[in-house]
């Protein structure tokens, strides 16, 4: 049996180099063929049309490019997008384009479902198939680059890590996509343009604080009281928040860099006056910022979204106490593209 080709872009630039070397070829193809592959985005060695047959030839007997590729993309009647990415296995993970007026975000998966159990997320009732890996990752966000350019005329602006999966359960794969995203030999995109949403896993918080990461640090809190996140997410059990209050402590020590704190009102879980003053007490901890998202049902009618007056004295409570409160409303709906909603229906 002749031996599986490699993924070429699981090496490194180096090892590129030194696949040329070997091969009797100048380390400079090896910088032509690591340009392709990442700032140029290619999907093939034929298109490669700075090197010679030959050597696309070897290139082709030794390696693949696996690549995503976009299945379907369904366009929301606000300007959201949504694809659906076939990865090379078969698995599909969805992204999204978001515009406004002034930004375009790309919304990513990190994994091909989740192994977290939030109780009001789509994402969470898909078994946790496998990580992505970092070119998948950056691949998604080069397909929204070039959508963004497409239908809005102009290059993608942000990065959240909100789609499907938990960033900080597929850290290191995360981290390599940035790097990719952010050099100057990917997208050159600037770190503080992208944030990573995590759901409070504090080991990995402490980790990338260590790691110095420049990117910025979205925590999905929802509650402020051990009890009532437990109930709507369960792995609070294992990390309460007492653990996730000293790594944030952490992070902002090491980073300074401000935290935004995701949150939704439900109704008879979060929305009285209890649950305002928690979370009052844990905006004190560390300086931050509070996103109010808007709920978005997914079905079973078991979690509700809180009146408007809950919501207002939600924000009221925060403004009084000088903290940042934006309120976050649901893009993409209709295409099953707004929070917590990605679950691969189509
Ligand atoms: N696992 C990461 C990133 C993915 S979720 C995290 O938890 O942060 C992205 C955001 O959508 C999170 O803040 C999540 O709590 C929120 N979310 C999940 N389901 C939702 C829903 N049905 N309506 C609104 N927001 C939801």
């Amino acid at each position: 049996m002749k031996p599986k080709k490699k993924d070429i872009r699981a090496l490194t630039k180096e090892q590129i180099r030194q696949f040329f070397i070997e091969n009797g070829d100048k380390a400079f193809r090896g910088n032509q063929v690591y340009e392709w592959l990442w700032n140029k985005g290619a999907h093939s060695f034929d298109g490669m049309t700075n090197i010679s047959k030959s050597t696309r030839q070897i290139l082709e007997d030794n390696f693949v490019i696996n690549h995503i590729r976009v299945d379907q993309m369904q366009r929301s009647t606000d300007g959201t997008i949504k694809n659906a990415v076939r990865l090379h296995d078969g698995l599909v993970v969805e992204s999204v384009l978001i515009p406004t007026p002034t930004r375009t975000t790309a919304c990513v998966s990190s994994q091909v479902g989740c192994s977290l159990d939030c109780r009001f997320c789509a994402t969470a009732r898909l078994k946790r198939m496998r990580n992505l890996n970092p070119d998948e990752i950056y691949d998604q966000v080069l397909a929204i680059d070039n959508e963004s350019r497409l239908y809005h005329n102009r290059p993608l602006s942000n990065i959240v890590f909100m789609g499907m999966g938990e960033p900080l359960m597929n850290y290191n794969n995360v981290l390599k996509a940035i790097d990719k995203i952010t050099s100057s030999e990917g997208l050159g995109m600037s770190p503080k343009r992208i944030t990573v949403s995590t759901s409070g896993v504090p080991k990995m918080i402490k980790k990338m604080a260590d790691d110095e990461v420049k990117f910025k640090l979205a925590v999905s809190l929802h509650s402020a009281i051990d009890d009532v996140r437990t109930s709507i997410m369960p792995f609070n059990e294992k990390f309460p928040l007492k653990d996730l209050r000293e790594a944030l402590e952490y992070w902002y020590q090491k980073t300074k860099s401000r935290i935004t704190y995701e949150y939704v009102v439900w109704k008879g879980i979060n929305d009285a006056r209890k649950d305002i003053d928690a979370l009052l007490q844990f905006c004190s901890y560390v300086p931050c910022k509070v996103n109010l998202i808007e709920y978005n049902p997914i079905d079973d009618g078991e979690f509700q979204q809180a009146s408007n007056t809950a919501t207002d004295n939600y924000i009221k409570a925060l403004e009084a106490k000088g903290f940042v409160v934006n309120v976050r409303r649901s893009r993409g709906k209709d295409i099953d593209a707004a929070c917590g909603q990605l679950a691969n229906k189509s």
